[in-house]
């Protein structure tokens, strides 16, 4: 006996910006809309952004100059 409620929830996530249920067949997917796209991304960017730029020892000596 088919259950197709597990179906459809084998087809979702939980958009990772606002945990609301979001399916494959959304265009944002894994978002559940544009807006949630747009803050991960800029989340993302950010991570990205402060990872890539640990103050090193090599970074002050260039300051200096
Ligand atoms: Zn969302």
């Amino acid at each position: 006996m088919k259950n197709p409620t597990a179906h459809d929830t084998k087809n979702m996530t939980h958009c990772p910006v606002c945990r609301q249920l979001t399916t494959h067949e959304n265009e944002h997917y894994p978002f559940c809309s544009p807006r949630c796209k747009t803050i991960d991304l800029g989340r993302w960017v950010d991570e990205k952004y402060k990872i890539s730029r640990p103050i090193e020892q090599r970074d002050l000596e260039e300051g200096v100059d």
